[in-house]
């Protein structure tokens, strides 16, 4: 076993493939305790964590009470399969609860490990939904630019970079991207008003493919690694007219947005939407243990358990431990009062970045809904043009290791996502470490 600090993290570095890491980064922060909204390196050094691990710790790092409901499951009954006739009692609680706190109308769960499988079985569950009901043609699937989706062949495709497709192609076919809603970026709607434009190009979009030949459309109603881009309130209300008209789905994905970060339990209660199914993961067990829920429509779940069933299953769908684990995670979000609290602390932080990093040039706009946060970089105010940035002089590596802050970058914003129960004087200490950096960052990047 690897003992000392230093080796511990040389170790990481020989052996560990970590996503997104380039060849050249020589560092490595090798984390070994957590409590709160702090967490803790192997060398001994605190951080702030100001993105909730990866936009998921709502109730913060470190809870006996979901430990032990983890143990107590783990004893009683470890793991039983949920394919064919087979449950277990946890895995029918959670789907119960699931339901009551979700939108009327979507009163089936699906169970899955993480996001990325949600979406792959959304995107599965749409195109058979309209098999069954006599129309296999209905295969497209509408996404947006900027979109994030996960990993799966599925869910890479309807991804809105090129990163995510370039030398991993074929993509899946019959994915079309349209524009997504940034009021900030004005430029790309000529002037127009930005949801009139969207829902003009949702409109063409739909004559040019054949509304006929359209399975759903599938959407993060913030989007997230898109750099929080939050739509215009009236954009999810028209859309899901549109669609409705044309016998298209929709499929929120919401996994980040779910379990407490707008506010609402779910996004679609904040917009005022209800979609045919939402795909979650991340705030359900605030990252304990990896579990994914789909909130599915009676009516597309009437289709998939006709026949023969639904011909697809995950070993671990509606693992007792882990769904012992949501359950705990929900019982505090609640009894904590944290819907609430994410909008006051979201509140809070954002006043306090408006009044830490508002005056500086390279700070285009502050946005928020609850507790999603992002501050878009750019040259200067006036032209609005994106901060360039330089891969060793990353904003969000810089104020991590300055500071101790951790924040993330997404498309040229630097996002926040803190855990719900992030107290006043967490919020201050971040808007002050963020802005220790961004008040030498200069309009190159430098
Ligand atoms: N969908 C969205 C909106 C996400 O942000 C993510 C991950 O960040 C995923 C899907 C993928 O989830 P997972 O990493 O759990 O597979």
């Amino acid at each position: 076993m690897t003992s000392t600090p230093d080796a511990l993290v040389a170790a990481d570095r020989a052996r560990i493939i970590h996503p997104y890491l380039p060849a050249s980064a020589e560092e490595r922060v090798v984390m070994t305790q957590g409590s709160g909204c702090r967490v803790t390196d192997v060398h001994g050094r605190s951080y702030l964590d100001a993105t909730g691990g990866l936009w998921l710790a709502q109730i913060g790092h470190g809870r006996a009470e979901v430990a032990q409901a983890a143990q107590e499951q783990m004893s009683r009954l470890e793991y039983f399969t949920s394919f064919w006739e087979f449950s277990n009692d946890r895995a029918v609680e959670l789907a119960c609860r699931l339901t009551e706190l979700g939108p009327d109308g979507l009163g089936h769960v699906y169970f899955t490990s993480g996001g990325s499988e949600g979406n792959e079985a959304a995107l599965k569950m749409a195109r058979y939904y309209h098999h069954r009901r006599g129309e296999p043609e209905r295969t497209w699937i509408l996404a947006r630019h900027k979109a994030y989706h996960g990993v799966g062949y599925g869910g890479s495709s309807a991804n809105g970079f090129p990163l995510y497709h370039e030398g991993f192609a074929p993509m899946v076919p019959h994915i079309s991207h349209l524009t997504p809603p940034w009021p900030y970026r004005s430029e790309l709607y000529g002037g127009e008003d930005p949801t009139d434009f969207l829902i003009r190009e949702l409109e063409e979009r739909i004559a040019e493919v054949g509304p006929g030949r359209i399975a759903a459309m599938l959407a993060e109603p913030i989007m997230g690694v898109g750099g929080m881009l939050v739509p215009p309130d009236d954009y999810w209300p028209r859309v899901r007219e549109v669609l409705d008209r044309h016998g298209i789905l929709l499929i929120f994905d919401e996994v980040v947005t779910a379990y407490g970060r707008t506010g609402s339990w779910f996004a679609a209660q904040h917009f005022g939407v209800t979609p045919d199914i939402i795909v979650t993961a991340k705030g359900l067990t605030s990252g304990y243990i990896p579990l994914g829920a789909l909130l599915v429509g009676d009516h597309v779940a009437e289709q998939l358990t006709a026949g023969d069933g639904f011909p697809m299953g995950y070993t671990y769908n509606g693992h007792p431990v882990a769904a012992a684990v949501a359950l705990e995670n929900l019982r505090i979000i609640e009894r904590e009062g944290l819907l609430a609290r994410a909008v006051e602390a979201g509140a809070g932080l954002h006043a306090g970045l408006e009044a830490a990093l508002g005056d500086l040039p390279v700070v285009g706009e502050i946005r928020s809904v609850g507790m999603m946060l992002a501050v878009e970089l750019v040259t200067d105010k006036e032209s609005r043009t994106p901060l360039p940035v330089r891969p060793e002089r990353m904003p969000h590596d810089v104020i991590r290791r300055e500071t101790g802050v951790i924040v993330r970058d997404a498309a040229h914003s630097l996002v926040l996502s803190p855990p719900l129960i992030l107290d006043p004087a967490e919020a201050k200490e971040i808007a002050a470490g963020m802005r220790t950096v961004l008040e030498r960052t200069r309009a190159d990047g430098e």
